[in-house]
């Protein structure tokens, strides 16, 4: 399994248009530390270093498939720039815009791309994750939905995938967990998540050679937000940022939780302090795994 961080930034992503900000200039213009930091783990930052909106592209070296989980606004950038193959199929984990919109990248691209979704029928929409894909997407013939049942395992490109619940709330959402039945290789992904992921969620993410796991901003910044933060440990540090997303100390938490061979947080906004903002955990977009 061949796991290539497409995008690995929030909603605005970073650079974030229109800011001034320090991390804002690092990533247009890293200095020497980051260069050499980015360097080891194979990024070259020398033209910048990018957090584009959240997509992970999942290759399978047995059977040469390839799973796309979401669609990132930035497909189109991601694909010219990361050295990766069109997916064969996708999964979507949620309906807001900066995990789905780039679905309409399939026009002309494909002449068919299965999509899986959730089948659970959210009561703030009226419709399941698939529901709303199926009419959003209507216009377009190349990109047939299938509806996934959460927690039930099903088949793509030679992986067992489950969706598992998560908490984002007012929305429904959704955690997967990937693994290659043959190589026994598994890729856990939070989605976008607080910390409050329900155990059977848990179950099924637990133990990932890698761990994707949403960590927004430090647990520090809670107090910017208007709501703070939410599940505070035995220290009185946060690990939900409001509401819908984990700090990182609570990514971290999580990680633990799940015993996760390896972490890297994801879904990361550009209020990390520039010197923090491209260090390990946090991952910046064309990281690649072998799993
Ligand atoms: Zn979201
Ligand atoms: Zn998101």
């Amino acid at each position: 399994m061949e796991v290539t961080l497409l995008g690995t930034g929030d909603t605005t992503g970073t650079p974030t248009p229109d800011c001034d900000c320090a991390t804002y200039e690092e990533a247009r213009e890293p200095g020497d530390a980051t260069r050499r930091r980015l360097r080891e783990r194979g990024i070259d930052a020398s033209g910048g270093v990018e957090r584009s909106r959240f997509s992970v592209h999942v290759h399978n070296e047995r059977t040469d498939e390839a799973l796309l989980i979401d669609a990132s606004p930035d497909f189109r950038h991601q694909f010219l720039t990361q050295d990766v193959g069109l997916p064969d199929e996708a999964v979507i984990t949620h309906v807001h815009f900066d995990h789905l919109d780039g679905l309409g990248n399939a026009y002309r691209l494909f002449d068919d791309l299965p999509v899986h979704a959730p089948d659970e029928v959210d009561p703030l929409t009226d419709e399941s994750v698939a529901d709303t894909i199926r009419s959003k997407y209507d216009y377009l013939d190349r990109v047939t939905v299938h509806d996934r049942t959460p927690l039930e395992p099903f088949e793509t490109c030679g992986f067992e995938v489950r969706l598992v619940p998560v908490e984002h709330p007012p929305m429904l959402c959704y955690g997967v967990a990937i693994e290659d039945p043959e190589t026994g290789a598994k890729l856990s992904l939070t989605g976008d998540t607080n910390y409050a992921v329900p155990e059977e969620s848990r179950d099924v993410l637990a133990d990932p050679d890698l761990l994707l796991a949403d960590g927004i901003v430090p647990a520090d910044l809670c107090e910017h937000h208007p709501l703070g933060g939410d599940h505070h440990d035995a220290e009185g540090v946060p690990r939900t940022f409001g509401t819908k997303h984990m700090t990182r100390e609570g990514a971290l938490a999580l990680a633990d939780d799940l015993d996760a061979d390896e972490t890297r947080l994801v879904h990361v906004s550009h209020f990390y302090p520039a010197d923090e903002a491209f260090a390990e955990p946090l991952a910046v977009d064309g990281e690649q795994y072998q799993l």
